[in-house]
């Protein structure tokens, strides 16, 4: 008998049918003598829908309100999936983030989890329930409702797992597991039996949002034996992620790709080459809790230099503001601009580590298709680049295709 956490997306729960589906699968499991504990996300479009009604209200909606409005999405799936379960004569009881009680900081939109109360949990699993738990939701210290960012019912379903100590968190998505890239994008993607969590993580990161980073960061540090499947498929095994590399296992050198439509880019230009500079012009950004993607700055040219960052594309706007309002005029600069037409294609594989020339071949395969490339970062497993949004989908192609990743 095991403890399993099964999450469900939202193209999995998008109508009554598949809720039911669902439920079926749990029932079996549960009959095979296993607890269980479902994580579920709002209807497929759901969430969207709602961040739209707020922004015909605000444009710029209040984080707070926001989450308000974007917590009801999880709730009405939860609901509807102890209903359907105990259809099927099975026990079943709902949680809302707030009364399992998943406590979160108070960055709304945005937050993270910092405990999991497991204790009530536990007793219905022991009563032989099945404990259907809301995603992508929480409650900070003062009881507020917050939300754990796009795609954060993964990290939801990971954490419960790692609190519960439970044997296995399994995905269940509309892909059957993880691909070399995109399979949207490149119909020739291939999907791979396993992953190491390194490469899933920065796989994760650069913006593959067949999982949340923070599911692939909690899974790291509890050790959750994690893996993607498809909910529509009975057969398959997916994608199982994987602690230790296989050291006799002939590495490819790069396992995937990941690109991310999502970021936006601030260039500062003409600004004095003194010590201090990135600080002056990076902390109001941290302080207004703006993530910061990829920095460059030039070398001075003149005495003066330019500074380059990327944010999302939902905080351009306010980055923009912060440092026409509190940092211009105090550092001197020339100009402050955004660009949102842009996005970043990431080639990763542990297998860098042992192959010299991957970035070479990464930047002649994109000059030979003309495609200009805006600003570059490397890790030890990836090379980064930020190219013209509408280059994005030519420069997966020809990438997945020149690193073989192609299917036979
Ligand atoms: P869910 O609603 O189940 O959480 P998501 O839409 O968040 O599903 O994530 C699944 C999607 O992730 C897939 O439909 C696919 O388009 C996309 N995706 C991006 N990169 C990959 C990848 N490397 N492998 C598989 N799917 C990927
Ligand atoms: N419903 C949320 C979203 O659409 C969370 C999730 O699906 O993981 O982002
Ligand atoms: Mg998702």
């Amino acid at each position: 008998m095991a403890l399993i956490v099964q999450k469900y997306g939202g193209t999995s729960v998008a109508n009554p049918d598949r809720i039911r589906n669902l439920a079926r699968r749990v029932a079996r499991y549960k009959a095979m003598g296993h607890k269980i504990v479902v994580v579920v996300s709002a209807m497929s479009g759901e969430t969207n829908r709602l961040i739209a009604l707020a922004k015909e209200i605000m444009p710029e909606p209040d984080p707070r309100e926001l989450d308000v409005m974007l917590s009801t999405g999880e709730q009405v799936t939860i609901g509807m999936t102890a209903l359907a379960l105990m259809e099927l004569g099975i026990k079943a009881k709902s949680y809302n983030g707030s009364q399992v009680k998943i406590l979160t900081d108070d960055a709304f939109t945005k937050a993270r989890i910092l405990s999991i109360d497991e204790s009530n949990i536990k007793r219905d699993l022991d009563n032989g329930y099945v404990v259907v738990v809301a995603g992508f939701q929480g409650v900070d210290a003062n009881g507020n409702i917050t939300t754990l960012g796009r795609g954060g019912s993964d990290t939801t379903g990971v954490a419960l797992a790692a609190a519960l100590k439970a044997d296995e968190c399994q995905i269940y998505t509309d892909v059957d597991g993880v691909y070399t890239t995109d399979p949207r994008v490149v119909p020739e993607a291939r999907r791979l039996d396993k992953i190491t969590f390194e490469e899933m993580l920065e796989l994760a990161s650069q913006g593959s949002k067949v999982l949340q980073i923070r599911s692939v960061e909690f899974a790291g540090k509890y050790k959750v034996k994690l893996r993607v499947l498809s909910s529509f498929d009975e057969e398959g095994e997916g994608t199982l992620i994987t602690f230790e590399e296989e050291k006799d296992m002939e590495q490819p050198v790069i396992s995937g790709i990941a690109f991310n439509r999502d970021e936006a880019k601030i260039t500062v230009l003409g600004v004095p080459d003194k010590p201090g500079i990135a600080y002056q012009i990076l902390g109001p950004i941290a302080e207004a809790n703006v993530d910061v993607d990829m920095i460059i700055q030039n070398t001075g040219a003149d005495g003066t230099t330019d500074f380059t960052f990327t944010v999302h594309k939902n905080e351009m706007n306010k980055a923009l503001n912060i440092l026409r309002d509190k940092v211009q005029a105090h550092i001197g600069a020339r100009e402050i601009s955004g660009d949102d037409k842009i996005a970043k294609v990431s080639i990763v594989g542990v297998g860098m580590r042992s192959h010299v020339g991957i970035a070479s071949k990464m930047f002649r395969i994109l000059a030979e298709e003309g495609i200009n490339i805006q600003m570059i970062s490397t890790s030890e497993i990836k090379i980064a680049v930020v190219v013209d949004e509408k280059y994005l989908e030519l420069a997966v192609r020809v990438l997945h295709k020149a690193f073989e990743l192609d299917a036979e």
